[in-house]
């Protein structure tokens, strides 16, 4: 109990930490190296620190608080890993790999408060916030399981937080994470490879428009009316789609050189994909001069209890096509890892067929 997180700290808190510790201040540099850098995430790897430091730091302080518990492979390479924090609650991570470029897709929080209708995450409820170091180590834990520990990680991993939770309501242990993350002496993944989505919590998208540094920013839209969205994502009763294209105007217009802007579309069957609806959609857009913002269509993944299917493949062309003939470009995303439970709003902690064998 009482063990510090050092994962969890930045350069300044970390000098503290030494400080207070009695030791120079260049200890906190090598740890900071040894944690961000070098991915070792226990004290008794990081063998550039004194015999006697490692044992006290063992006593006092803590690298980890996450465990895998279950790893996932799927057919078509995509591994969910299924982790537990320190007090027993899950956290999920998934690595995608493609054929130009990875991408980590992490949870910001364990479960999720908001309600949408077809997310199986949002089953769980939130369960709690996840601290800044919980979030660094899910990315620390995929890399070294993919490329071994402390392996040079490969240029072009992208992070997605797009796993279970809302990030804009855990905004300041993300931004921190996001920078620690950044930081070119530890994992060096700069904001330009990073997209952090959310499902519309308009005072921090307000917030986030301001960051000096800042990722990608995707929206999860989901309805082209107030009626629809207010079902779908309830979160829309409380922020509706005119304040949140206000706000989404806003900062389309403070976009900088390189940031990408786009909006996140899930296709229900029958419920939000019709020809009616991809007019509406293309008209609002047009309406508020949001045309230019681009849209990843994502094609629903159904998961019990969940009662939404998928809108056919005739009607997902479809519905790119209205908008295209409205000058709105989609893209359709392609679905990873559906069969392991790792895809798009599955990640509930659920038990897939086959857990692959656990590595450490
Ligand atoms: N809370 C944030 C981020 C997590 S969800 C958000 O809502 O944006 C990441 C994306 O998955 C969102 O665009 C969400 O709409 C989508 N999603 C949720 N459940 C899904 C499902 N069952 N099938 C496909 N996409 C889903």
């Amino acid at each position: 109990m009482g063990k510090i997180h050092l994962t969890n700290l930045n350069e300044r808190e970390l000098a503290e930490f030494v400080e207070n510790a009695g030791e120079p201040l260049f200890r906190a540099r090598q740890i900071f190296k040894n944690l961000h850098g070098r991915r070792q995430l226990s004290f008794d790897e990081m063998t550039d620190l004194p015999k006697r430091f490692r044992a006290k730091l063992n006593e006092t302080a803590t690298a980890t608080s996450l465990r895998v518990e279950k790893r996932y492979v799927s057919e078509d390479g995509t591994r969910r890993f299924l982790m537990k924090t320190h007090d027993g609650y899950p956290v999920e991570a998934v690595f995608i790999p493609t054929e130009n470029r990875d991408t980590i897709c992490f949870s910001s929080q364990s479960g999720c408060p908001l309600k949408c209708d077809f997310c199986l995450t949002a089953k769980l409820g939130l369960l709690r916030n996840l601290t800044t170091g919980e979030i660094v180590e899910q990315i620390i834990t995929v890399l070294n399981d993919v490329y071994g520990a402390g392996a040079e990680t490969p240029h072009g991993t992208n992070l997605v937080a797009m796993g279970a939770g809302e990030p804009f309501l855990n905004f300041e242990n993300l931004i921190k994470a996001l920078d620690l993350m950044a930081n070119e002496n530890g994992l060096h993944i700069v904001p330009n490879r990073v997209t952090v989505s959310t499902a519309g919590i308009v005072p921090k998208i307000r917030e986030f428009t301001r960051l000096e540094k800042r990722p990608h920013l995707a929206i999860s839209l989901s309805a082209p009316n107030d009626e629809l969205r207010d079902k779908l994502m309830p979160i829309n009763r409380k922020w509706n789609i005119e304040e949140l294209f206000a706000a989404a105007k806003e900062f389309q217009s403070s976009l900088r050189r390189g940031e990408r802007f786009t909006f996140e579309y899930v296709l229900l069957g029958g419920v939000n994909d019709t020809d009616e609806h991809a007019r509406k959609l293309a008209n609002l857009l047009n309406r508020h001069g949001l045309e230019k913002v681009k849209i990843n269509l994502i094609p629903h993944n159904s998961a019990e209890p969940l009662e939404y299917k998928p809108s056919t493949a005739e009607q997902v062309e479809r519905f790119q096509d209205i908008l295209a003939s409205k000058g709105v470009s989609a893209f359709v995303r392609r679905p990873r890892g559906r069969d392991i439970y790792a895809a798009c709003g599955q990640l509930a902690a659920k038990d897939a067929a086959a857990p692959v064998q656990i590595t450490r």
